[in-house]
């Protein structure tokens, strides 16, 4: 079509909407008129509006060459689908082969089978979601610059319609099943469950407060004390799941052994209050005391001793802990308002699908080993245990941050069909493992895992990773009420490298400050933590806590291979100086006469945009350097990683970003410095396949992502993607990935 065609079919659409739009039709028939009129004049088979109704439903309002029957039935939920995925994202999108894409969700009832290829544009009214509207041809399209800028004029046209409350009926009758149903959150864990609510219930009232004899007090005491250390210790025992989260259970262990807490138990006792009086009067006190500190990490702890107080409740009422797990439903949903870590571990883990609670907040450690688990948590659902009985049905979209109390059934069986989808992915990806990792042009690309919890290195036992690309240290700092010493930190790296199975471990140093705040490192409060005083720059000012932590990785690797990596360099003289700190450490221990480690390599994090500009001297010092691309996007663009309101301000496949990766890539082969990239850019398969197309034969990645992204590089041309990318890497654009998008289906490679 000619500019001319195409200005004059866009004004007679307009004229012909207008036409529509003023007539004394219902709103229904103007709906129906307009789809007909936008499919005519685009000369495409379908085109359809999706309104989204409360409760984030896309409903199937009107359509032109769906079938009649679907309309008001096809429903679809934000992010679910394309429709769902251009709603979510409020971007107009097309795809030439909408079948292949793997977000595309049949629904049968709608009889779209025919039609191959669709584009979709959001209908906004200011920032505010309307619904879609979408388009659909028989034939594979690729939809045109000009088409996408008519159906989004025909969208604002639409959006007129919308100024005034309008389909009042049908908005107002799910908005009260919804709104009965629908409660939100705080997304803690992601992930999607289904299942029957179990109330998580503390400790009853005490029942009898004045005691009769203290010395029959005092024997109920020890002896459930005795029977909870017991319990506690033999919990604490379990390898797999405490790991390194062990520093989380550090009050359990504090507050059994604490003499000082049995003695006000036991004082209370004589004073006249039965043993679970007592226990009840002093955790009262305990907790008051430890709420009032603002020190966030001791604030953190008070979960994890009411849990203990509570357990000690039950053993003095004679109850076993475990009973519990016998009346736990098969798929369970945990509510409660709060709980410490140890409570969760002792649920039969299997039957969990998902934790509630009315409180919560990331660092919670409850959170923290659930995460670990691979357990959806959503927090911050005011007013929950009021809302919820035991039994009652609970769809958990821990992604959208919501969740559904009793939902309707076609809620229902949208959750279920998004489960069903996870779960088919992750036995498709199953297949994968032990297959050798390479593009279909024979480019052998190495797959690691970013690490720093227990189970994360479970997974590499799976076939997928070839080792630890990114251990992240300060995670067993962040859970410790101090800073571990040279002796627990062996133990935690030695884990980690037993977990590893021979597997190569990266250990990089610590990289706190920033969000990741250790309670007992003083700092001063700083107005932009991000670019403060944090990462290597904590390191080299406090020396003794950078050289106990390369002895501490000494000592863990014995006389295997050692693996260092110095975060945030931002200055050359910054790596010198950390490298000569761990030449000094070996060269004492040499001394010593202990064990040294077989080869050592030391690298770099790059992820200061400042090392871009020294790579020549740089690369001739360094074993090998990992892109963290969490910093260096943040940096690069000047865009805060931690504010979510800017995370689509700029994108990782944008023309910028692309050409700095190329030419550390290529700065990087001439030097023959072996170059990964370890940020969240190498979990996306979109973005990885770029990464693998500029020459980056390393990825770190989390675990989670393993199997789409081996998918991705089993189905892909290196070279044949390098030829693309070269030719559209010029462009004058935001972002290359709709072409890159459009590239990867044609190829019929998995993203
Ligand atoms: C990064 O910055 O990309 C990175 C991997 O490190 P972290 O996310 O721990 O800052
Ligand atoms: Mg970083």
């Amino acid at each position: 079509m000619t500019e001319e065609n195409n200005e004059l079919s866009s004004r007679r659409l307009l004229k012909r909407l207008r036409a529509i739009m003023s007539s004394d039709e219902a709103e229904q028939a103007q709906l129906d008129a307009i789809v007909e009129a936008v499919a005519n004049e685009m000369h495409v088979d379908v085109c359809s509006f999706y309104c989204l109704l409360p409760g984030d439903i896309l409903e199937l309002y009107a359509s032109f060459g769906l079938h009649n029957a679907a309309i008001h039935e096809t429903r679809l939920r934000l992010g679910e689908g394309l429709i769902g995925e251009i709603a979510i994202q409020k971007k107009s999108q097309s795809f030439a082969d909408a079948w292949n894409h793997p977000s595309f969700v049949f629904k049968p009832e709608t009889k779209e089978d025919p039609f191959s290829s669709l584009m979709g544009v959001p209908v906004l009214r200011g920032t505010r979601l309307i619904g879609v509207l979408a388009v659909q041809t028989r034939d594979y399209h690729d939809y045109g610059e000009d088409e996408i800028e008519l159906l989004e004029t025909v969208a604002m046209v639409l959006a007129q319609m919308f100024v005034t409350e309008h389909t009042t009926g049908r908005r107002k009758s799910l908005s009260a099943i919804e709104s009965n149903s629908r409660m939100d959150g705080v997304r803690l864990v992601p992930g999607v469950a289904l299942g029957k609510v179990y109330l998580h219930k503390r400790t009853e009232p005490v029942a009898q407060v004045v005691s009769k004899n203290d010395a029959i007090e005092i024997r109920r005491l020890d002896m459930a004390l005795e029977q909870m250390s017991k319990a506690v210790n033999e919990m604490l025992a379990q390898p797999d799941l405490i790991g390194e989260n062990e520093e989380i259970f550090d009050t359990y262990r504090m507050f059994i052994h604490d003499k000082g807490w049995i003695a006000k138990i036991k004082e209370s006792i004589h004073a006249g209050l039965t043993a679970s009086a007592a226990v009840q009067k002093v955790a009262d006190e305990i907790s008051a005391r430890m709420n009032i500190i603002s020190d966030p990490y001791l604030k953190e702890r008070v979960h994890d001793f009411q849990d203990l107080a509570d357990r000690l409740q039950q053993y003095l009422a004679g109850k076993d802990v475990k009973e519990k797990n016998k009346q736990l439903p098969n798929a369970t949903i945990l509510v409660a308002r709060s709980m410490g870590p140890a409570e969760l571990l002792d649920y039969d883990r299997s039957k969990i699908k998902a934790l509630l609670f009315e409180e919560g907040s990331p660092t919670m450690h409850v959170v923290i080993v659930a995460k670990s688990l691979n357990i959806p948590v959503i927090g911050g659902l005011q007013g929950l245990l009021d809302r919820v009985h035991q039994g009652d049905t609970v769809a958990v979209d821990s992604d959208n941050s919501c969740v559904y109390v009793n939902p309707p059934a076609d809620l229902l069986s949208s959750v279920r069909k998004k489960i069903d989808t996870a779960e088919r992915l992750r036995k498709q990806y199953g297949k994968l493992a032990n297959v050798p990792c390479q593009t279909k042009d024979g480019i052998a690309v190495s797959l690691n895992v970013n690490a720093g919890l227990a189970t994360d290195l479970l997974s590499l036992s799976e076939g997928f990773a070839d080792g630890i690309g990114l251990y992240r240290t300060e995670l067993p700092f962040l859970s410790a009420a101090q800073l571990p010493d040279v002796a627990k930190q062996e133990r935690i790296y030695k884990r980690a490298l037993a977990n590893a199975k021979g597997k190569k471990v990266i250990f990089r140093t610590l990289d706190i400050g920033s969000d990741k705040v250790l309670p007992y490192v003083q700092r001063k409060a700083e107005t932009n933590p991000a670019m403060g005083w944090r990462s290597i720059r904590i390191s080299l000012d406090r020396r003794s806590l950078l050289r106990g932590q390369l002895r501490a990785f000494i000592y863990a690797v014995g006389g295997g291979d050692l693996y260092v990596m110095f975060p945030m360099i931002a200055d050359v003289d910054e790596f010198i100086a950390a490298k000569k700190t761990l030449e000094i450490e070996l060269q004492r221990e040499k001394e010593k006469g202990r064990k040294l480690p077989a080869h050592v390599y030391v690298g770099t994090m790059l992820e200061v945009p400042s090392l871009l500009f020294q790579l020549e001297e740089l690369l001739p010092l360094v074993d090998f350097v990992s892109i963290g691309t969490n910093d260096l996007v943040q940096f690069l663009f000047a865009i805060d990683r931690s504010d979510a309101s800017l995370w689509e301000r700029y994108d990782n496949l944008s023309p910028a970003l692309i050409r700095v990766l190329k030419h550390v890539a290529d700065r990087c082969a001439y030097y023959k410095v072996p170059c990964s990239v370890c940020g969240e850019m190498a979990n996306q398969p979109l973005d990885a396949m770029v990464l693998i197309a500029l020459g980056y034969t390393s990825l770190s990645m989390n675990a989670a992502s393993l199997g789409r992204v081996k998918a991705m590089i089993l189905s892909m041309d290196a070279q044949e993607v390098a030829e693309y990318l070269n030719f559209i890497l010029s462009t004058r654009t935001h972002s290359l990935r709709e072409q890159l998008r459009h590239f990867a289906y044609d190829h019929h490679i998995v993203i």
